[in-house]
């Protein structure tokens, strides 16, 4: 039955309860009254339940309303700003079966490597030298290969590397669920997001797509994010990867998901991601039935930004150029760029990290990190590289409160110039920095405080002179 505070993971994502919200919307798409009545509920901007939800997704008459509030969604909640980071691969040895990955064990085709403690050291100084500030660290699941305890040396060795001007600031990490005691000491090493996405919510889907190792266990996936609440990581980010199963079915699952993080733990996540399956070694998509296309995937967006108002939404390198435009018009607030998928990937030649056998995924968008920065200048974001909440120690509930009130902005739009600021400084040639300075005068302006506005105008002259790392 039903229940969206019990802990077990059949009961807050319930296979029933989504089979007849499903029905029920289906039932109700052309109720405009009803309908009607959802999208003035959602225009409080305080977001919708999983069964209003559904039926904003299959309400086709109505798709300009619900983009044209999902824009309005974005704009009060984000404003213009969209935060960049990039995946760091660590290892790719894996001991589970997961049919959509090309690190599956049974994979004999690609090279298995694992970057040693120097390897991580020259990335992350790659890294630092793009302009990167925050990083999601990947790496397969392998008690031996890739123990907890060699997680945490990494996160210690990104965090110590400073080169020249650069510093990873945040370091998120994307690794198999564990034990609340292995949170706890992520927690303790400073991590800023878990990542943990859940492939599919249908549960027999899920069976079929993981045939063995220990991710193979449903319950164990689904109750991840408990356990990591449990170990203290208020910060947490979810997914599905679209084309395994019907995508309505895991909208649906996935906003309840979201719903039971709140109602159990008082803290819904804090990012949603967007992947969908691409192509890669021994991984043909043209396999999987449930490809979902580019129009779908903006509407996906657009209705969780509605209904998850305060939810960061993720989409990366594996989506073009152009379907990235689209959905940042809907709702996306960060996105990857200048991203290698392979184990060691950023000091490969570019030509050859694009042919390298241990690549997770085929990347869509390739630009280099300096081409997206100066795209979405030229799209009207402001490219942002703050860090600022976790190192203030804004997670978790004291995060979502300011979310909510929306006084978040006040700290992000600020952040934004001033990490801008340090990029245009450091990493931008001189057509980026112009287009980048202009930016910045104009932005500057619509701080409404003056003392803020004063302050930071004094703080991008001193970056300007030299200095680094203001945050508010
Ligand atoms: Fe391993 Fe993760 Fe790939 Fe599955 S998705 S095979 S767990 S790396
Ligand atoms: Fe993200 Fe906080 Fe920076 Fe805003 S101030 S961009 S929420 S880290």
């Amino acid at each position: 039955m039903y229940d969206v505070k019990s802990m077990k993971a059949e009961e807050f994502i319930n296979h029933d309860e989504i089979m007849d919200t499903l029905k029920w919307a289906e039932e109700n798409k052309s109720n405009q009254a009803l309908i009607k009545s959802v999208l003035l509920k959602a225009t409080e901007m305080k977001g919708l339940d999983h069964r209003e939800a559904a039926l904003l997704l299959v309400a086709d008459e109505n798709l300009d309303d619900v983009f044209g509030l999902a824009r309005r969604i974005k704009e009060k909640f984000y404003g213009n700003r969209i935060v960049l980071f990039a995946p760091l691969y660590l290892s790719n040895y894996c001991i589970n079966s997961c049919s959509y990955c090309p690190y599956h064990v049974q994979n004999k085709n690609i090279d298995r490597k694992k970057l040693t403690q120097d390897d991580i050291r020259n990335e992350v100084t790659a890294l630092q030298d793009m302009g990167h500030k925050r990083l999601a660290l990947e790496l397969g699941e392998d008690p031996v290969n890739n123990p907890i305890e060699y997680m945490l040396e990494s996160i210690e060795t990104v965090y110590s590397v400073k080169h020249w001007n650069g510093a990873i600031r945040r370091v998120n990490v994307n690794i198999a669920a564990t034990s609340a005691d292995d949170y706890k000491k992520l927690k303790d090493a400073g991590i800023g997001t878990y990542i943990l996405f859940q492939e599919t919510y249908k549960r027999d889907s899920y069976e079929k797509l993981h045939p063995a190792g220990p991710k193979s266990n449903y319950s164990r996936q689904t109750e991840a994010m408990d356990s990591a609440m449990e170990g203290g990581l208020d910060d947490v980010g979810i997914g599905v990867l679209f084309g395994l199963e019907d995508y309505r079915y895991e909208y649906v699952a996935l906003l309840m998901h979201a719903e039971h993080l709140e109602a159990a733990h008082g803290v819904g996540p804090h990012t949603v991601s967007f992947p969908r399956i691409r192509a890669a070694d021994d991984i043909d998509p043209g396999k999987f039935p449930h490809a979902v296309c580019d129009d779908v995937f903006e509407k996906l967006v657009a209705c969780v930004r509605i209904s998850a108002p305060y939810t960061g939404i993720i989409v990366s390198t594996r989506e073009s150029r152009e379907c990235r435009e689209r959905a940042l018009s809907v709702g996306v607030s960060q996105i990857s760029g200048g991203s290698r998928t392979s184990v060691g990937g950023y000091l490969l030649p570019s030509k050859l990290a694009q042919t390298e056998n241990t690549k997770q995924f085929d990347i869509t968008d390739n630009r280099p990190l300096e081409e997206v920065v100066a795209w979405l200048m030229e799209c009207g974001h402001i490219p942002s590289f703050c860090t600022a909440c976790y190192r203030e120690g804004r997670t978790g509930d004291r995060f979502m409160e300011l979310c909510k009130s929306g006084e978040i902005h006040n700290c992000c739009h600020p952040n934004a110039l001033m990490t801008l600021e340090e990029y245009l400084q450091d990493y931008a040639g001189e057509d980026t920095k112009e287009i980048g300075e202009k930016l910045i005068k104009a932005e500057l302006l619509n701080i409404p405080n003056k003392k803020v506005r004063d302050l930071i105008t004094e703080h991008i002259k001193e970056i300007k002179n030299g200095s680094r790392d203001f945050r508010v």
